[in-house]
């Protein structure tokens, strides 16, 4: 049985690492091809932000790796597989409230790590990328990397979830903390500037917090930083005259 667990966790620390290199190399090239020169003189701030992100990578992965071993061999968890199991209005909904709710524990935590006696121990190591790049999605140090790790395996014994939203979850995941690190916003200015845009987060929203630290915390709506007054809005470098 300890076999079968470390090697459900070893596989998941690879996964969640190569995961990682895949999706931010794919937009670091992007990047270059997009914003060539963006990253020039970045190089040792790059190899930084590997290194802490494929360190996150063993904090994120055991947790996961424990929990998917307790799936497939316990029972564990409110993971489902069947179309039928649950109506299919919970696919959506379920969708909502995993992002919800998990942004909801980032915003407050990520508040809390600003304050300056948590800042320096759990924080500065995501915020020491000036400015972020692709490669800095993950760039977090192990405590900090805990924090996050720790929340959708808590939710999937909370809240049904059918194995494809989970993965969705978890891609949504994966691409908006690459892309919102990368430097420049990929999305249509039709939909950063509408009224849909005025709830969501994308880079330019994620910009503006690496750029004055004390505003902009979610992770994606803007909900929490409307209701508590943090939102100063999109990043002002950005704005085309
Ligand atoms: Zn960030
Ligand atoms: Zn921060």
């Amino acid at each position: 049985m300890l076999s079968a667990l470390i090697a459900s966790a070893a596989a998941m620390v690879a996964i969640v690492g190569v995961r990682y290199l895949l999706v931010s190399g794919a937009f670091a090239l992007a990047t270059a091809r997009v914003r060539p020169g963006l990253y020039n003189g970045l190089k040792p701030q790059i190899r930084r932000e590997i290194a802490w992100s494929l360190s996150a990578a063993v904090v994120y992965g055991v947790p996961a790796g424990i929990i998917a071993w307790g799936w497939q061999e316990r029972g564990w968890t409110r993971i489902y597989a069947e179309w039928d199991a649950m109506p299919l209005w919970w696919l959506p909904v379920s969708l909502f409230l995993y992002l919800f709710a998990h942004d909801t524990w980032f915003y407050w935590t990520h508040r809390l790590m600003h304050r300056p006696r948590w800042f320096k121990v759990m924080h500065a190591v995501h915020h020491a990328s000036r400015p972020p790049t692709a490669w800095a999605a993950m760039a977090f140090h192990w405590t900090e990397s805990l924090t996050g790790a720790l929340v959708i395996p808590v939710l999937v014994f909370l809240l049904p979830v059918h194995v494809s939203v989970l993965s969705l979850v978890l891609t949504i995941m994966t691409v908006m903390g690459v892309t919102n690190h990368m430097g420049w916003e990929m999305f249509p200015r039709a939909l950063v500037h509408s009224r849909l845009g005025n709830w969501l987060i994308t880079a330019s929203h994620h910009q503006r917090h690496h750029e004055e630290y004390k505003c902009n915390y979610g992770l994606y709506f803007r909900f929490w930083d409307h209701l508590c007054g943090t939102d100063r809005g999109l990043s002002r470098r950005w704005q085309q005259p």
